[in-house]
């Protein structure tokens, strides 16, 4: 049997992570056309860099791994063309109120010069609408129907719509519709994130570049400028724990801030000097155990990907675009078998 794919469809995404620019990547390269819908101003969503005067810092992602064949072989071109790189930085773990070594002995790759630099990367070929948040899906006639917040209805219709978004936000787009993927998406329980980034004018002495925190407030502390290609103003990242951080997800920003460098100094990064910017994620880290790695209907023509749905982390939610795109040209071929 012959795999037939009708390329005239057209497909909609929303969410231009790295899911979303995976599935849409794959698509395209088989000739569909693709359209992605992005509320921010850029891509790359959790791959996300601040930038601020004369310092960067990498606030969401802080580094991925690469286990699965197919995302070794996609960072491998990410490598050749500049955008990703290798990052080796002294480890340390703090725990019951002591330093010691790290003993993993994981490949770490970062984005190069930035964490956002794949998603760019992967965008520059895709064809984006960014600024555009999509309040609204509807199915008619067979076909869906996007409003967004900013210019109400779109004026194209899409035989298929993908959303690629964290577990909460794509329940909110189809709580009225769809009661097989509310129950996925309520599913993933998804905790929040606060982040505090502190530059410094010099360098804090410090034994380490990174260190993971266990039993504290804190559970990560990272120097950007030890990742290759960053320079600028030394700046440290600091991640409070993924359940402190939702118990507290509604707090000030300046109570959490207090809190989360008191603790820093207890660690040993003493922040008196530094300036402080602290951000909050909503929807940080999540997954579903086990994990269904992607879902389609091919009735409604309808797919979620994104990492809640394949274990959680920048290696999962490329898989899980990448495999979505795999069932909806499967499905294709189940439909219009050909000699
Ligand atoms: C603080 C933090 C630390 C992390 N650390 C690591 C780490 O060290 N290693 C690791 O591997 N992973 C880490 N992660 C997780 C990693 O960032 C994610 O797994 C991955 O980036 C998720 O990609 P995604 O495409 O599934 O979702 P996202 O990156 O969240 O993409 C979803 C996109 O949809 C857009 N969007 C949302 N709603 C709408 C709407 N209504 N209309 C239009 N667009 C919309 C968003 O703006 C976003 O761009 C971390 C995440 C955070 C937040």
């Amino acid at each position: 049997m012959k795999l037939q794919i009708n390329r005239q469809e057209s497909i909609a995404i929303v969410g231009a992570g790295i899911a979303g620019l995976s599935c849409a990547t794959h698509l395209q390269s088989l000739g569909y056309k693709v359209e992605i819908f992005e509320k921010s101003r850029g891509p790359s969503g959790r791959m996300s860099t601040r930038y601020g005067d004369g310092w960067t810092a990498d606030h969401g992602a802080q580094y991925f791994t690469a286990r699965d064949p197919l995302f070794i072989k996609e960072l491998d071109s990410w490598i050749k063309n500049n955008v990703a790189a290798t990052w080796m930085p002294a480890v340390r773990v703090f725990e019951d109120d002591q330093l010691r070594e790290s003993f993993s002995k994981e490949h770490r790759y970062v984005g190069l010069p930035d964490m956002s630099s794949p998603g760019r990367y992967l965008a520059k070929s895709l064809s984006v609408q960014f600024n555009q948040t999509i309040d609204q899906i509807e199915r008619k006639n067979g076909k869906w129907l996007l409003h967004t917040k900013e210019s109400e209805q779109l004026g194209q219709n899409f035989d298929y719509l993908i959303l690629a978004l964290p577990a909460p936000q794509t329940f909110a787009l189809t709580k009225s519709m769809n009661k097989e993927i509310n129950q996925i998406s309520k599913a993933a329980d998804m905790r929040g994130c606060w982040t505090v980034m502190a530059r410094f004018q010099g360098q804090p002495t410090l034994p380490f570049d990174a260190m993971f925190v266990n039993h504290e407030i804190i559970s990560w502390v990272c120097r950007n400028n030890s990742k290759p290609g960053r320079d600028g103003l030394d700046c440290w990242t600091i991640h409070a724990n993924p359940e402190w951080s939702q118990q507290n997800i509604e707090f000030e920003k300046d109570e959490v801030t207090a809190l989360i460098l008191n603790c820093a100094k207890k660690l040993g990064l003493n922040c008196q000097d530094a300036e402080i910017t602290t951000h909050r994620w909503r929807y940080a880290s999540g997954f579903m155990d086990p994990k269904p790695e992607c879902h389609f209907n091919p009735s409604s023509k309808l797919g979620l990907c994104g990492d809640w749905l394949h274990g959680g982390r920048v290696e999962g939610a490329w898989l899980s675009g990448y495999k979505l795109a795999g069932q909806i040209i499967e499905s294709q071929s189940n439909s219009k078998p050909s000699d």
